[in-house]
């Protein structure tokens, strides 16, 4: 199946039904990347900061690129004049760092707060006290060139569907909860971003409005073109 194919599949599973498709294309060509473009794609997801500028430098501008990965407080001032949305922030510090920035580059720039829903220790994210302490905090509130659009979430890897399906449920269910006590008039407060390849399917049936496809629109990612450490 060519990328277009894949793209076109996957529009009905998703945008057909009101999911937003962020293709993510981490590790592979600006030709691949313009395969996906060419068939109708606009929004792009990347997890390193070198890897996204380079690429968003050199293919069209009307790009909307997505931060998926783990983002270093160093690391922001290299994608805040044209990030489309920082879809992974998990600290207050870097919250304030992107405010700093967006400042300085004289725009609000869109984040989503990365909520910690996996058994694995290693994934990055608040928990739901923290989400809560952060939504409250002074600081935080005075945060003016950033807006919080909603939130996201990386299940466990594991082929136990119950597992995952109460993972996605949970998270549909704290974004409910968050936008009925913190958000309640903001309609930008809207986005529930879960689901990759392998569970995009049952995020949907959970209440994502937002999945991240990687493999299953470019295929495997065999090479790392890219160092690991940004
Ligand atoms: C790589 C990645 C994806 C996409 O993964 P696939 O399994 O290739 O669809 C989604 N979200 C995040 C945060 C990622 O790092």
């Amino acid at each position: 199946m060519s990328i277009a194919n894949n793209l076109e599949t996957l529009r009905l599973e998703t945008e057909a039904v009101g999911v937003q498709l962020v293709a993510v294309s981490k590790t592979k060509s600006n030709s691949d990347i313009m395969e996906a473009y060419e068939a109708g794609q606009r929004i792009f997801g990347e997890n390193h900061v070198q890897e996204l500028v380079e690429k968003a430098e050199l293919l069209p501008k009307d790009i909307q690129w997505h931060m998926i990965g783990h983002l270093q407080t160093n690391k922001v001032k290299y994608i805040t004049p044209f990030i489309s949305l920082i879809a992974s922030v998990d600290s207050l510090k870097l919250l304030k760092e992107i405010n700093k920035h967006a400042q300085k580059a004289k725009r609000t720039i869109d984040c989503l707060l990365q909520v910690y829903i996996a058994e694995e220790e290693t994934k990055f994210g608040f928990d739901h006290a923290e989400l809560v302490e952060l939504l409250r905090d002074d600081e935080f509130l005075e945060l003016k060139n950033i807006r919080i659009c909603g939130l996201m979430g990386i299940a466990s890897n594991t082929d136990k569907e119950k597992v995952i399906k109460a993972e996605f449920y949970e998270l549909k269910m704290l974004f409910d909860g968050i936008k009925a006590s913190f958000y309640r008039k903001e309609e930008y407060f809207n986005i529930l971003s879960m689901g990759m390849s392998s569970d995009y399917k049952l995020a949907i049936e959970e209440g994502s409005t937002m999945v991240r496809i990687g493999s299953t629109i470019f295929g495997k990612r065999v090479i790392k073109h890219f160092k690991n450490n940004d």
